[in-house]
């Protein structure tokens, strides 16, 4: 069928009317219309006209064919045919003209024209008294809110593949704005199409550089752009259309077979039966799939569309911004009025939002701030203490006090007391830690002005409803894109008006001159590029009757309060429509029919016939606006809930066919001020006020409540008011501009203005309220249409609404009742993810949870048992989500918090190591092994962690953490063997041929042996040359680490060197006296300057490092205090310090380092005595030398048999001076009283005997074959002082 009309539309399109006889005249009023009917297709007709106007293809004004209709409904037909009898009234006589031009051929071309488009206008042949209200409502439609589409092959394929977006014909100026290749401002108010002008222009801007090529590299990239705006649901709405707009456009531009066609149109209808075609945007639904930083963004991203409040997270985070509240000191006494004042103190469960946003302030700060003034003016005029100059965080109370009172007259003569408050809401604010949105703007500015965004390079931005915004958002906007090639900004001043706000679109056209002014210098360029500003005033949704009233109020405050708004072209519409009625001496019950009902006392009505079904009823697109909400109630209760009732303030942002409005002069605050109207008509007539700013300035924010009131009509508006004296000066106005129609009040207005709906139409008119989360409205809404599922959810948005309203003024228990309503009624339809979200509000994480397991949402799931500490169940949804990662952390979260989690964890770890991402698993690898390495320590379970260690083996660093580990095992096991003689080598043995299976294992493969490496495998090297008693295997590593200077294992190394010689044979230990006494020094030069600094309290850290290192000890919590690992040889010190020992053995520093230099005391004095016992059965230096030398044959001769040669007298000589310096050693021992009673006592005695036993072998002159005093000279010069100076000490005693 779509096949058929399409060919028939072709050749219409081709000009070969005649030809296909497509010309059958059907009306020639003054216009031929024509219809063409489509064979076998039971009288399918297509109708259509010659008309002109604006063609993209030619650039220019050009005849073109208007398709009325292809329809088969011969009802429709006739209306249709009906309603152009009209419609070609309004044409002029040149329109006329040209569209009757012809050429003369058998094919018709369209004719071009060069004139400039011309703007019908209605009055010319079209006069509303002609015709009744509806009919001229029907014109408005086929005239203006009808869009025509060119016809084009794009067209074809998008009707026969069932979407419906192609772009629809525009006006030329339209064109123009869709084709301005540099930055510009639209400007017009809803219904003026600016939004589809701003998706049409980034799409075609999209569509042409699609792929561009970079000049460095041949890759190609989609244009980058970038689309804010403050509402989600609009911001969602546009991109949906763009995307539907680029599908249909990518479609249109490729070659498809059958069946890819049938592939596709399969796949489009399961999108529509899975989404709904009309499905609801709901809170919540936003896409987070958006990174939360500039830098994250990725090709794929763009064009981004973004909320305003997206767009700061993303600045917030970009910026590294953690926090925006300032901290400020509090004085005394504001801390005293806080207390007093925050009488709801949260208990934390209940999550709560420091961000300050106009309900937050209306709930929370409002009734603290104490005036009477109106609370939405207020916060408004803060805006322009605060958000109107962006080079200052606020105006001085100087600077606010001066700013022009034309400009912004609401409060012009209580600055003082609006100033007085702002302070107190600032200050509460601080206190509360709360911020605002410009506190967040100018947060980010600051930074913003330092330093640059970063990112992808983005191309263009697109801001629609820019009015919403503060214009130091803008600002800020425009500082951070300053390198874009262009920024698209549209707005209405309308919603400007309305809202009060201190936005003037002069403004921001300055800022954005000055912006281009400031690139122009950043860039080099020597082109002034000026934004372009378009004003769009062709309203395609209202009709001059209600656009003429507008404006005559526009015109009010322009001649009260000349430079309090922005100044724009009148905007008007192609079609006339019926005049707003006015009805005289209007009375409350004249509302309802006189018969048949009755009214009460208390006005409420009273059915006379006891019918129970409401007596009239509203339509969806029916509203009757009042001012405040105790009118709202009155009028409810009044009309029986027939239809929507709302106040000035909840219609913002809506439109309606048909406004009521009812006693908005009589229940206005301006009272008498009204009459001052009359004083802009000029009349003389006595009594009439003239006008002065100081008394009349309420008048510029009632203009502006007025201005919202009528605008809310697109079609009809009536005004009824009960007080005559207040109303009656705007009624003369008007009457005098002759835009109203005035009617006597009699009853029954009601029923008269009510319209039935079908129930898709207030279906529609509550998806609007929904997605404008005006749930209270859309529930009424639903309730008419008999769509329960929808009356259901908007009920719980509704009561999540109330939970959250509820946050900032009610008590804990009231919270989480109304949270716990929001949650059943979520449930109920179910909307599991909203329940949750509800549970989180409250804390109720563990809730939350199930109700996502409920609907297997699990990595939802998982998070919020993550949150509520069940660490197993997050783990568990985390692993069925397939979310690895997560699932690893959460195991480390909860590890961390619960040791029964480590073997689950690792289980887990080594289940899923190839499918977990390298950093997660090293992260959480890392804090097992410190876990497993710690209960080692304090409990000895060593081989449990080695076990661990080595099933985490992920790479070559965690090999060499394991060896490491087993070192330090190994140590505390030679520590043992050494310090404390607690031989055990089986231990020692496993954990070195682990190490070596080890080691066989990296060996092969590593490369380049890094020095960290070297050491460890030298360490290695010392222990089994230990076991293997090799002696000389460990001189050559005493070398080694006295070369890379490590003192730890040095000191390990001299250890087992004297530890090895103990345990050899008789022989080889007298053999090696020398040497012993040599690595006895040695060993005594590494540990005394441990025990001086301990015992003198130098406190070297250094030293105490090492030491620290040597007896393996580990850091605590405490920086006071150390751990002394299981076994280790410390713990079995002698104990003198008094601390008690605890599990973990952790004690302070100076108890560690006491045993530790009392552990070395002991070691060294048992050393030192074996040398001294040993050294009494060498005759080099215990013995005199004998008389008869080496020809000695006395049997028992204990004296030395040597020949006497000076070198042999030196080498004895030093040799007794060295076992006597060893000897000196245990002075340090004995005056820090390190050595036990008996062993003190020894001490002198043997220091004494080694002294006299110098003196008597080798310094006494004897005789001179065997004393030589010349060597007894050198060597006793060379002795160190100390050595000299004890020796002398004790020479003088024993002998003089
Ligand atoms: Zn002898």
């Amino acid at each position: 069928m779509i096949r058929a009309v399409m060919k028939k539309l072709g050749q219409l399109s081709l000009g070969e009317w005649d030809r296909h006889e497509l010309r059958r005249t059907v009306q020639t009023h003054t216009i031929p219309v024509y219809e063409i009917e489509l064979p076998n297709s039971d009288g399918l007709k297509i109708l259509w006209q010659v008309d002109y106007g604006f063609s993209i293809r030619s650039d220019s004004l050009t005849q073109l064919v208007k398709i009325w209709a292809v329809t088969a409904n011969r009802k429709q037909i006739r209306e249709i045919l009906e309603n152009l009898l009209i419609v070609h009234q309004v044409y002029t006589s040149k329109h006329l003209c040209v569209v009757q031009q012809e050429n003369e051929d058998n094919v018709i071309l369209p004719m071009t024209f060069e004139d400039e488009e011309e703007t019908e206008s209605p009055e010319n042949g079209l006069h509303n008294s002609l015709m009744d209200d509806d009919r001229l409502l029907g014109v408005h439609k086929m005239l203006v809110t009808n869009k025509f589409v060119p016809l084009s092959r794009n067209l074809y394929k998008s009707l026969a593949l069932g979407g419906f977006n192609f772009t629809f014909q525009v006006s030329k100026k339209e064109y123009e704005i869709i084709n301005n290749p540099t930055s510009a401002i639209i400007i017009g108010r809803s219904g003026t199409g600016k939004t589809t002008c701003v998706i049409f222009r980034q799409i075609a801007s999209y569509l042409n550089r699609r792929l561009c090529k970079t000049s460095s590299n041949d890759k190609t990239f989609n244009i980058r752009q970038i689309f804010i705006t403050l509402s989600p649901n609009l911001c969602h709405r546009v991109k949906e259309y763009f995307n539907r707009l680029r599908e249909s456009a990518m479609l249109a531009g490729k070659k498809i077979s059958m069946t890819q066609f049938y592939e596709y149109k399969r796949k489009k209808e399961e999108e529509e039966v899975l989404d709904g075609i009309d499905s609801m945007f709901e809170e919540g639904n936003e896409e987070d799939d958006i990174p939360n930083s500039f830098h994250e963004l990725a090709d794929h991203h763009f064009p981004l569309f973004i909320t305003y409040d997206k767009f700061s997270k993303m600045l917030q985070e970009t910026y590294g911004i953690k926090s925006i509240t300032k901290q400020r000191n509090l004085d005394a006494e504001n801390i005293d009025s806080y207390d007093k004042e925050n009488f709801y103190q949260k208990s934390s469960s209940i999550k709560t939002t420091n961000f300050v946003d106009y309900k937050v302030f209306q709930r929370r700060y409002w009734h603290r701030l104490n005036c009477d003034f109106d609370c939405e003016l207020v916060y408004a005029e803060f805006s322009i203490i605060k958000g109107s100059n962006p080079e200052v965080d606020f105006l001085s109370r100087e600077d606010y006090k001066s700013i022009s009172i034309k400009k912004y007259p609401v409060f012009s003569y209580d600055r003082d007391r609006i100033y007085d408050l702002f302070e107190k809401y600032e200050a509460e604010k601080a206190r509360n830690g709360h911020y605002d949105s410009i506190d967040r703007t100018l947060a980010i500015l600051r930074l913003a002005k330092k330093k640059a965004l970063g990112g992808p390079h983005i191309h263009e931005v697109y801001i629609d409803e820019c009015q919403d915004n503060q214009i130091v958002d803008l600002t800020l906007i425009l500082k951070v894109f300053d390198r874009v090639n262009n920024i698209f900004l549209a707005g209405d001043i309308a919603q400007c008006i309305a809202r009060g706000s201190s936005f003037r679109f002069e403004d921001l056209y300055a800022l954005m001159y000055n912006w281009e002014r400031t690139r122009v210098k950043i860039n080099h360029s020597n082109v002034d590029i000026n934004p372009k500003r378009f004003e769009l005033d062709i309203n395609y949704r209202s009709h001059n009757g209600i656009l003429k009233l507008a404006s005559s109020i526009i015109d009010l405050i322009w001649h009260f309060f000349p430079n309090s708004i922005d100044r724009l072209s009148r905007e008007h519409s192609k079609v006339c429509g019926p005049q707003p009625v006015f009805y005289d001496e209007f009375q409350k019950d004249d509302l309802l029919d006189r018969e048949g009902s009755e009214l009460d006392d208390d006005h409420t009505l009273r059915r006379v016939d006891g019918d129970e079904n409401p007596f009239i009823e509203f339509g969806a697109d029916q509203v009757i606006i009042v001012r405040d909400n105790k009118a709202k109630m009155q009028v409810e209760k009044l009309i029986n809930k027939a239809g929507l009732v709302m106040t000035v303030f909840e219609t913002k942002g809506m439109e309606f066919n048909d406004v009521l409005l009812y006693n908005f002069f009589t229940d206005s605050p301006a009272c008498r001020k009204w009459r001052v109207i009359l004083s802009a008509l000029n009349e003389n007539s006595k009594g009439i006020q003239t006008f002065s700013h100081e008394r009349h300035y309420i008048l510029s924010s009632e203009f502006k409540n007025l201005y919202v009131a009528v605008t809310r009509a697109r079609q009809r508006l009536w005004i009824c008011d009960e007080n005559i004296e207040y109303s009656m000066p705007i009624r003369k106005y008007w009457k005098r501009l002759d835009i109203i129609k005035t009617e006597q009040s009699k009853g029954g207005i009601l029923s008269n203005f009510a319209k039935k709906s079908e129930s898709y139409e207030w279906n529609q008119r509550g998806k609007n309220f929904f997605e404008q989360r005006q749930y209270e409205q859309a529930i009424f809404c639903f309730d008419k249409s008999g769509n329960e599922e929808r009356r259901k959810l908007a009920n719980a948005y509704n009561l999540q609404q109330i939970a959250k309203d509820s946050i900032n003024d009610s008590d804990d228990d009231t919270i989480i009742t109304n949270f716990n309503d929001a949650i059943k009624a979520f449930k109920e339809c179910s909307r599991p993810g909203q329940a949750a979200l509800c549970y989180q509000y409250i804390g109720m994480y563990k809730e939350a949870g199930d109700v996502y397991v409920e609907h297997n949402m699990f990595e939802s799931a998982a998070r919020s048992y993550l949150k509520a500490n069940l660490w197993h169940k997050a783990c568990e949804y985390f692993e069925k989500a397939k979310k690895y990662d997560d699932a690893a952390l959460a195991y480390k979260d909860g590890f961390l918090k619960d040791s029964l989690f480590y073997e689950i964890a690792i289980k887990f770890m080594l289940k899923y190591k190839q499918k977990i991402s390298k950093k997660a698993y090293c992260n959480i690898a890392h804090h097992i092994k410190i876990y497993y390495h710690a209960t080692a320590i304090s409990y000895g379970k060593f081989e449990e962690a080695v076990e661990v260690y080595k099933k985490l083996i992920n790479n070559y660093e965690d090999i060499k953490e394991i060896l490491e580990f087993l070192l330090y095992i190994c140590r505390i096991n030679i520590l043992n063997e050494i310090m404390v003689s607690i031989t055990d080598s089986s231990t020692l043995q496993h954990y070195l041929s682990k190490m070596n299976e080890l080691i066989a294992k990296m060996e092969s493969q590593l490369i380049r042996k890094s020095d960290k490496w070297n050491d460890l495998m030298e360490e290695y090297n010392l222990y089994t040359a230990y076991l293997d008693k090799d002696i000389n295997k460990t001189y050559e590593c005493i070398q080694y680490f006295r070369s890379r200077k490590k003192l730890a294992t040095e000191f390990y190394a001299v250890n087992i060197w004297l530890q090895i010689l103990l345990q050899l044979s008789e022989i080889q230990i007298k053999n090696r006296h020398r040497e012993r006494l040599h690595y006895l020094l040695w060993m005594c030069e590494l540990a005394l300057p441990f025990i001086k600094n301990i015992v003198d309290k130098k406190r070297d850290s250094q030293i105490e490092k090492n030491f620290e290192d040597i007896f393996c000890i580990k850091e605590a919590n405490d920086p006071q205090k150390k751990q002394i690992p299981f076994s280790n040889p410390l713990l079995h010190v002698h104990e003198y310090v008094g601390e008690a020992m605890n599990n973990q053995r952790i004690y302070s520093v100076n108890n560690v380092h006491l045993r530790i230099s009392q552990c070395l005391a002991s070691r060294i004095f048992e050393l030192i005595w074996d040398a001294n016992k040993k050294g009494r059965d060498i005759p080099d230096i215990s013995s005199q030398i004998c008389y008869k030398f080496t020809s000695c044959e006395r049997p028992n001769c204990l004296d030395h048999h040597v020949i006497t040669t000076p070198s042999i007298l030196h080498k004895r000589l030093e040799l007794a001076f060295l076992q006597y310096t060893v000897m000196l050693k245990l002075d340090v021992l004995y005056r820090h009283r390190l050595l036990k009673e008996e062993q003190s006592k020894e001490v002198r005695r043997l220091q004494r005997w080694w002294a006299e036993s110098l003196v008597k072998f080798h310094i006494r002159y004897q005789s001179p074959q065997i004393s030589c005093p010349e060597v007894t000279c050198i060597v006793l010069s060379s002795l160190s002082d100390c050595t000299r100076k004890e020796f002398i000490k004790i020479a003088r005693k024993i002998w003089l």
